[in-house]
C-alpha cells in the first residue's frame, strides 16, 4: 500500500454542496446565536433521531458538562474508566468524585452486577458510556437509579444512530450527550447534542449554552458559552443527508473484517448481538488481542505500523490511570477494564476505506500470528 491507512478519516460532503449552503451565511450575515442553519440542523436531527427536540452545542465535552451542571449533581458519580478522557474530566472539573465501576466482558460497558455495591449516601448519579455504540445495560441501570434515586447520564458520543427496543438510544436515562467531532461516525466538524425527556432540563440546556441569558435584560444562570456556529451546522446538515448510506458502507466493511478474521486464534471482534429491535452504527472495529494470539497487542500495534497501518489503542490507558490522576484511583479495583485496555485495538474504519485495504490489514494481522515466534525472539 502506498499511502498509510489511518484508523479514521472524516467524511466530507462534495465541496459544491458546502459552498451552496454556506452562500446563505454570506447572504444573511448571521454566523452564530441560533442562526437559520442551526435551527434547520436541530429540526433535521430531532426528526432523524425521532426525538421531539434536541439541543446542539459546540462539542461533545460541553454537552456532558451541561448535562452534569443541569442536573445539579453532588458528591460521587459512578462511572467507567474504559472511556475517553472527557467522561472522567467532566466530573472532576465539576468538583464531583468519580467512583469507577468495572465493565462487563461482553459489552465493555458498566457491569450492573458490580454497580450496586458502589452506591452509598454520597452517590448522586451514574455516568455510563455506550462505548463503541454498544448500548449499556439500560434496564438494570434504570432499575438501580430508581431504587436509589440517582440521576443517569449516558455519554452517547459513540452511539449516533443506535436504536434499542425500537427507540433512539438517546431516550434512555435522564440526559444523553452525543459528540459530533470530526473523528466520530457522524460529525459537524466539532459539535455535540443534548437530549432529555424532561422539559425543565431542556430549558436548562438552552440557558446553559448561552451564558444563562433569558432575554435582553434577564440573566438567570451563571452559564457558559457552548453555542454551535452556522458553519458547523452547514457541515452537519450535509453529513446528515448521507448518514444512512455511510452506516451501510461501514456495515459492509465490518462484515468484511469479520469474514477475514474469523478463525484467527486470539482475535476477538467486540460487537453487540444484533437483537430484533436493535440498530447498530458500526462506528468502530474494536478487537481484543487475547493470549492465544501469541503476541501482545502492543507488538501487533507496532508491527502494523511498519506496514503503514495505523490502528489505535482505544481505550488505553484507563482514565483512572492518567498521569493527572496519579495516586487518586486504583485500576486494580476494575480488573476487567484493566485487562481489556491492554488487549483492545481499534482497527481502521471510515467511509472510503476500500475492501482491498481491509483485506491488506487482515492479511497482515494473520501474518503477525503466523510469524509469532519471530516476534518473541526479537523483543
Ligand atoms: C469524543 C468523545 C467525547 C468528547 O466529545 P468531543 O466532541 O470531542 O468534545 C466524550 N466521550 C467520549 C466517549 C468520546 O469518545
Amino acid at each position: 500500500m502506498e499511502s498509510p491507512i489511518l484508523v479514521t478519516r472524516p467524511y466530507l460532503p462534495p465541496k459544491e454542496q458546502f459552498d451552496r449552503l454556506t452562500d446563505e451565511i454570506w447572504k444573511n450575515r448571521w454566523l452564530t446565536n441560533n442562526g437559520p442553519l442551526l435551527c434547520r440542523f436541530e429540526k433535521a436531527l430531532s426528526s432523524y433521531l425521532g426525538l421531539p427536540e434536541a439541543a446542539l452545542v459546540t462539542n461533545g465535552h460541553l454537552a456532558l458538562d451541561i448535562a452534569v451542571k443541569s442536573l445539579n449533581l453532588q458528591g460521587e458519580v459512578i462511572t467507567t474508566p474504559f472511556t475517553f478522557a472527557s467522561t472522567t474530566h467532566v466530573l472532576v472539573q465539576n468538583h464531583l468524585t468519580p467512583v469507577f465501576c468495572d465493565i462487563d466482558e461482553e459489552t465493555l460497558t458498566l457491569d450492573p452486577a458490580k454497580l450496586e455495591g458502589l452506591i452509598n449516601e454520597r452517590t448522586s448519579a451514574i455516568l455510563a458510556v455506550h462505548v463503541y455504540g454498544h448500548p449499556c445495560h439500560v434496564e438494570e441501570i434504570d432499575r438501580l437509579a430508581k431504587k436509589y434515586k440517582l440521576k443517569v447520564i449516558y455519554d452517547a458520543a459513540h452511539a449516533f444512530g443506535v436504536q434499542l427496543k425500537g427507540k433512539s438510544i438517546a431516550e434512555f436515562g435522564d440526559v444523553s450527550a452525543f459528540s459530533f467531532h470530526a473523528t466520530k461516525l457522524f460529525h459537524s466538524i466539532e459539535g455535540g447534542l443534548l437530549y432529555a425527556e424532561d422539559l425543565g432540563l431542556r430549558r436548562e440546556f438552552e440557558l446553559q449554552r448561552n451564558f444563562g441569558i433569558e432575554n435582553e435584560i434577564l440573566v438567570s444562570k451563571t452559564g457558559g458559552n457552548a453555542k454551535m456556529n452556522e458553519f458547523q451546522a452547514a457541515m452537519g446538515l450535509l453529513v446528515l443527508d448521507q448518514i444512512d448510506d455511510l452506516i451501510r458502507e461501514r456495515e459492509r466493511l465490518a462484515e468484511r473484517y469479520v469474514r477475514n478474521l474469523t478463525g484467527v486464534p486470539g482475535i476477538r471482534y467486540c460487537r453487540p448481538e444484533a437483537g430484533e429491535d436493535f440498530r447498530f452504527n458500526y462506528a468502530y472495529i474494536p478487537v481484543r488481542i487475547l493470549p492465544e494470539f501469541g503476541i501482545s497487542r502492543d507488538v501487533l500495534y507496532e508491527f502494523l505500523k511498519t506496514k503503514g497501518i495505523y490502528t489505535r489503542r482505544y481505550f488505553y490507558p484507563l482514565t483512572s490511570e492518567f498521569a493527572c490522576y496519579k495516586g487518586r484511583f486504583s485500576s486494580h479495583l476494575t480488573p476487567v477494564a484493566k485487562r481489556v485496555a491492554e488487549e483492545i485495538l481499534a482497527l481502521p474504519i471510515y467511509n472510503g476505506l476500500s475492501a482491498e485495504e481491509v483485506d491488506y490489514i487482515c492479511k497482515n494481522i494473520r501474518q503477525a500470528r503466523r510469524d509469532r515466534s519471530h516476534f518473541i525472539m526479537n523483543v
